[in-house]
Protein backbone atom coordinates (compact mmCIF):
# COMPACT_ATOMS: atom_id res chain seq x y z
CA UNK A 1 0.00 0.00 0.00
CA UNK A 2 3.05 2.56 1.03
CA UNK A 3 4.73 1.62 -2.37
CA UNK A 4 2.02 2.30 -4.24
CA UNK A 5 0.97 5.62 -2.68
CA UNK A 6 4.73 6.70 -3.42
CA UNK A 7 4.09 6.54 -7.01
CA UNK A 8 0.81 8.51 -6.80
CA UNK A 9 -2.19 7.25 -9.00
CA UNK A 10 0.24 7.37 -11.87
CA UNK A 11 -2.66 8.03 -14.05
CA UNK A 12 -5.73 10.04 -14.40
CA UNK A 13 -8.95 9.02 -12.49
CA UNK A 14 -12.08 10.43 -13.11
CA UNK A 15 -14.95 10.29 -10.08
CA UNK A 16 -18.40 10.29 -12.65
CA UNK A 17 -21.74 10.77 -11.70
CA UNK A 18 -24.99 12.92 -11.24
CA UNK A 19 -24.86 16.33 -9.27
CA UNK A 20 -24.79 15.17 -5.09
CA UNK A 21 -23.88 11.43 -5.95
CA UNK A 22 -20.72 12.41 -3.72
CA UNK A 23 -17.41 12.79 -6.34
CA UNK A 24 -16.49 15.93 -4.62
CA UNK A 25 -16.36 14.08 -1.08
CA UNK A 26 -14.56 11.16 -2.57
CA UNK A 27 -12.25 13.34 -4.34
CA UNK A 28 -11.07 15.15 -1.29
CA UNK A 29 -10.44 11.99 0.35
CA UNK A 30 -9.10 9.53 -2.56
CA UNK A 31 -6.37 12.87 -3.39
CA UNK A 32 -5.52 13.28 -0.19
CA UNK A 33 -4.42 9.21 0.32
CA UNK A 34 -2.52 9.32 -2.59
CA UNK A 35 -1.26 13.11 -2.37
CA UNK A 36 -1.89 14.23 -5.69
CA UNK A 37 -4.15 16.77 -6.48
CA UNK A 38 -8.04 16.99 -6.54
CA UNK A 39 -9.21 19.21 -9.57
CA UNK A 40 -12.37 20.04 -9.56
CA UNK A 41 -13.60 22.33 -12.38
CA UNK A 42 -17.10 23.46 -10.28
CA UNK A 43 -14.36 24.67 -7.72
CA UNK A 44 -12.27 26.33 -10.10
CA UNK A 45 -15.73 28.24 -11.43
CA UNK A 46 -16.42 29.15 -8.35
CA UNK A 47 -13.14 30.81 -7.71
CA UNK A 48 -13.07 32.37 -10.70
CA UNK A 49 -16.63 33.78 -10.16
CA UNK A 50 -15.55 34.89 -6.64
CA UNK A 51 -12.09 36.65 -8.41
CA UNK A 52 -14.99 38.66 -10.45
CA UNK A 53 -12.22 37.59 -13.30
CA UNK A 54 -13.81 38.11 -17.24
CA UNK A 55 -14.17 34.14 -17.34
CA UNK A 56 -15.73 34.43 -13.97
CA UNK A 57 -17.86 36.88 -15.10
CA UNK A 58 -18.94 34.60 -18.15
CA UNK A 59 -19.29 31.76 -16.79
CA UNK A 60 -22.08 32.83 -13.16
CA UNK A 61 -24.77 33.23 -14.92
CA UNK A 62 -24.45 29.93 -17.17
CA UNK A 63 -23.99 28.36 -13.38
CA UNK A 64 -27.03 29.74 -11.38
CA UNK A 65 -28.94 28.75 -13.94
CA UNK A 66 -27.86 24.85 -14.18
CA UNK A 67 -26.28 24.76 -17.49
CA UNK A 68 -22.93 23.20 -18.10
CA UNK A 69 -20.35 25.97 -19.05
CA UNK A 70 -19.06 26.02 -23.37
CA UNK A 71 -16.61 23.66 -23.45
CA UNK A 72 -14.01 25.57 -25.07
CA UNK A 73 -14.12 27.26 -21.98
CA UNK A 74 -13.69 24.38 -19.80
CA UNK A 75 -11.16 22.50 -21.79
CA UNK A 76 -9.04 25.36 -21.79
CA UNK A 77 -8.98 26.06 -18.33
CA UNK A 78 -8.73 22.46 -18.18
CA UNK A 79 -5.63 21.87 -20.13
CA UNK A 80 -3.92 24.89 -18.13
CA UNK A 81 -4.55 23.51 -15.02
CA UNK A 82 -3.01 19.62 -15.87
CA UNK A 83 -0.37 21.05 -17.10
CA UNK A 84 1.28 21.66 -14.21
CA UNK A 85 4.27 20.15 -12.92
CA UNK A 86 1.75 19.03 -9.35
CA UNK A 87 -0.37 16.57 -11.69
CA UNK A 88 3.21 14.20 -12.64
CA UNK A 89 2.12 11.24 -10.50
CA UNK A 90 -1.70 11.75 -11.57
CA UNK A 91 -4.77 13.38 -10.53
CA UNK A 92 -8.43 13.33 -9.57
CA UNK A 93 -11.44 14.61 -11.99
CA UNK A 94 -13.90 15.92 -10.23
CA UNK A 95 -17.23 17.01 -12.84
CA UNK A 96 -14.88 16.50 -15.81
CA UNK A 97 -15.54 15.36 -18.63
CA UNK A 98 -18.83 16.22 -18.50
CA UNK A 99 -19.70 16.09 -22.28
CA UNK A 100 -18.45 13.86 -24.94
CA UNK A 101 -16.10 16.46 -27.01
CA UNK A 102 -14.61 17.19 -22.82
CA UNK A 103 -14.36 13.27 -22.88
CA UNK A 104 -12.41 13.46 -25.89
CA UNK A 105 -9.68 15.73 -25.46
CA UNK A 106 -9.28 14.59 -22.57
CA UNK A 107 -8.07 11.46 -24.37
CA UNK A 108 -5.31 13.93 -26.52
CA UNK A 109 -4.11 15.07 -23.38
CA UNK A 110 -3.50 11.95 -21.61
CA UNK A 111 -2.77 10.15 -24.90
CA UNK A 112 0.22 13.47 -25.57
CA UNK A 113 1.78 12.51 -22.20
CA UNK A 114 1.90 8.92 -22.98
CA UNK A 115 -0.72 8.12 -20.28
CA UNK A 116 -2.58 5.86 -21.99
CA UNK A 117 -6.45 5.45 -20.90
CA UNK A 118 -8.03 7.11 -17.02
CA UNK A 119 -10.01 5.10 -14.74
CA UNK A 120 -13.21 6.02 -14.40
CA UNK A 121 -15.11 5.62 -11.17
CA UNK A 122 -18.91 5.93 -11.65
CA UNK A 123 -20.96 6.91 -8.76
CA UNK A 124 -24.35 5.50 -8.51
CA UNK A 125 -27.24 6.79 -6.62
CA UNK A 126 -31.12 7.26 -7.07
CA UNK A 127 -32.83 10.56 -7.67
CA UNK A 128 -34.69 11.47 -4.43
CA UNK A 129 -30.91 10.70 -2.43
CA UNK A 130 -29.50 13.08 -5.15
CA UNK A 131 -32.00 15.90 -4.04
CA UNK A 132 -31.41 15.20 -0.36
CA UNK A 133 -28.07 15.55 -0.73
CA UNK A 134 -28.38 18.85 -2.72
CA UNK A 135 -30.93 20.99 -1.01
CA UNK A 136 -29.24 19.87 2.42
CA UNK A 137 -25.63 20.61 1.72
CA UNK A 138 -23.62 22.98 3.46
CA UNK A 139 -20.34 23.85 2.78
CA UNK A 140 -17.90 25.20 5.55
CA UNK A 141 -16.27 28.66 3.63
CA UNK A 142 -12.43 27.83 5.10
CA UNK A 143 -11.84 24.63 4.62
CA UNK A 144 -14.35 23.38 2.15
CA UNK A 145 -15.52 20.64 4.45
CA UNK A 146 -19.37 19.07 3.13
CA UNK A 147 -22.20 18.62 5.69
CA UNK A 148 -25.30 17.62 5.23
CA UNK A 149 -28.02 19.15 7.31
CA UNK A 150 -30.07 16.03 7.08
CA UNK A 151 -27.70 13.26 7.50
CA UNK A 152 -24.77 14.54 9.00
CA UNK A 153 -25.00 17.99 10.92
CA UNK A 154 -22.59 19.93 12.21
CA UNK A 155 -22.13 20.14 16.00
CA UNK A 156 -23.06 24.07 16.25
CA UNK A 157 -25.73 25.25 13.55
CA UNK A 158 -23.98 27.21 10.54
CA UNK A 159 -20.20 26.34 11.40
CA UNK A 160 -17.88 24.20 10.83
CA UNK A 161 -16.67 21.38 13.86
CA UNK A 162 -13.24 21.71 12.44
CA UNK A 163 -12.48 25.26 12.13
CA UNK A 164 -16.04 27.16 12.80
CA UNK A 165 -16.11 28.71 9.22
CA UNK A 166 -19.66 29.82 8.04
CA UNK A 167 -21.50 26.97 6.27
CA UNK A 168 -22.64 28.46 2.97
CA UNK A 169 -25.43 26.84 1.30
CA UNK A 170 -24.58 26.76 -2.93
CA UNK A 171 -26.91 29.34 -4.74
CA UNK A 172 -26.77 26.18 -7.17
CA UNK A 173 -28.16 23.64 -4.68
CA UNK A 174 -31.71 25.37 -4.55
CA UNK A 175 -34.46 22.92 -5.76
CA UNK A 176 -35.19 25.06 -9.38
CA UNK A 177 -31.64 24.53 -10.10
CA UNK A 178 -31.29 21.21 -9.04
CA UNK A 179 -34.23 19.59 -11.52
CA UNK A 180 -31.73 22.01 -14.34
CA UNK A 181 -28.39 20.64 -13.61
CA UNK A 182 -29.95 17.32 -13.16
CA UNK A 183 -31.33 17.29 -16.55
CA UNK A 184 -28.01 18.48 -18.14
CA UNK A 185 -26.29 15.31 -16.21
CA UNK A 186 -28.94 13.27 -18.07
CA UNK A 187 -28.67 14.95 -21.32
CA UNK A 188 -25.19 15.52 -21.63
CA UNK A 189 -22.71 13.46 -19.45
CA UNK A 190 -24.66 10.77 -18.60
CA UNK A 191 -23.55 9.22 -22.18
CA UNK A 192 -19.97 9.17 -21.17
CA UNK A 193 -21.27 6.39 -18.78
CA UNK A 194 -21.81 4.21 -22.18
CA UNK A 195 -18.24 5.69 -23.47
CA UNK A 196 -15.97 4.81 -20.68
CA UNK A 197 -17.89 1.58 -20.44
CA UNK A 198 -17.16 0.36 -23.76
CA UNK A 199 -13.38 0.81 -23.36
CA UNK A 200 -13.98 -1.09 -20.56
CA UNK A 201 -12.09 1.47 -18.02
CA UNK A 202 -15.35 1.93 -15.93
CA UNK A 203 -16.10 0.86 -12.68
CA UNK A 204 -19.91 1.37 -11.00
CA UNK A 205 -20.02 1.97 -7.09
CA UNK A 206 -22.74 1.89 -5.34
CA UNK A 207 -22.34 5.61 -4.21
CA UNK A 208 -25.86 4.72 -1.46
CA UNK A 209 -23.26 3.55 0.88
CA UNK A 210 -22.31 5.61 3.94
CA UNK A 211 -19.21 7.85 3.11
CA UNK A 212 -16.82 6.07 4.22
CA UNK A 213 -17.95 2.31 2.93
CA UNK A 214 -17.88 3.96 -0.22
CA UNK A 215 -13.81 5.07 0.04
CA UNK A 216 -13.13 1.93 1.05
CA UNK A 217 -14.44 0.70 -2.26
CA UNK A 218 -13.36 3.14 -4.14
CA UNK A 219 -9.75 2.41 -2.46
CA UNK A 220 -9.55 -1.05 -3.28
CA UNK A 221 -10.55 -0.18 -6.70
CA UNK A 222 -7.55 2.36 -7.06
CA UNK A 223 -5.55 -0.38 -6.00
CA UNK A 224 -6.79 -3.21 -7.80
CA UNK A 225 -6.73 -1.04 -10.75
CA UNK A 226 -3.01 0.10 -10.25
CA UNK A 227 -1.68 -3.44 -10.35
CA UNK A 228 -3.24 -3.72 -13.87
CA UNK A 229 -2.11 -0.43 -14.76
CA UNK A 230 1.29 -1.06 -14.65
CA UNK A 231 1.33 -4.67 -16.11
CA UNK A 232 1.09 -5.02 -19.94
CA UNK A 233 -2.59 -3.46 -20.94
CA UNK A 234 -5.08 -6.35 -21.42
CA UNK A 235 -6.80 -6.90 -24.48
CA UNK A 236 -10.32 -4.69 -24.89
CA UNK A 237 -12.55 -8.27 -24.42
CA UNK A 238 -10.46 -9.17 -21.03
CA UNK A 239 -10.55 -5.18 -20.33
CA UNK A 240 -14.26 -5.15 -20.40
CA UNK A 241 -14.40 -8.51 -18.47
CA UNK A 242 -12.26 -7.14 -15.80
CA UNK A 243 -14.78 -3.78 -15.48
CA UNK A 244 -17.34 -6.05 -15.15
CA UNK A 245 -16.46 -7.58 -12.41
CA UNK A 246 -16.93 -4.62 -10.31
CA UNK A 247 -20.37 -4.25 -11.63
CA UNK A 248 -22.91 -5.24 -9.28
P1 LIG B 1 -20.10 21.22 -9.81
O1 LIG B 1 -19.52 21.86 -8.60
O2 LIG B 1 -19.21 20.17 -10.38
O3 LIG B 1 -21.51 20.76 -9.61
O4 LIG B 1 -20.16 22.36 -10.93
C1 LIG B 1 -20.92 23.55 -10.74
C2 LIG B 1 -21.25 24.18 -12.10
O5 LIG B 1 -20.03 24.53 -12.77
C3 LIG B 1 -21.97 23.27 -13.07
O6 LIG B 1 -23.37 23.26 -12.84
C4 LIG B 1 -21.60 23.91 -14.40
O7 LIG B 1 -22.34 25.09 -14.63
C5 LIG B 1 -20.15 24.31 -14.18
N1 LIG B 1 -19.22 23.21 -14.57
C6 LIG B 1 -18.38 22.53 -13.75
N2 LIG B 1 -17.67 21.62 -14.43
C7 LIG B 1 -18.08 21.72 -15.72
C8 LIG B 1 -17.74 21.02 -16.91
N3 LIG B 1 -16.82 20.04 -16.92
N4 LIG B 1 -18.38 21.39 -18.05
C9 LIG B 1 -19.29 22.37 -18.08
N5 LIG B 1 -19.67 23.05 -16.98
C10 LIG B 1 -19.07 22.74 -15.80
Amino acid sequence: MADARAGGLGRAVIFLGPPGAGKGTQAKQIAKHYSVPHLSTGDMFRELVAQDTPLGKRAKPIMDRGDLVPDDIVLEMVAERVSRPDTARGFVLDGFPRTLPQAEKLDEILQARSWGQPLVVHFVVDAAQLVRRLTGRRICSVGGEIYNIYDQPPKVEGRCDNDGGQLIHRADDREEVIVERLAAYREQTRPLVDYYRSQGVLVDVDGMQPPAAVTAKVLEILERGQKAHSSPAPSPAAANQMSQRYER
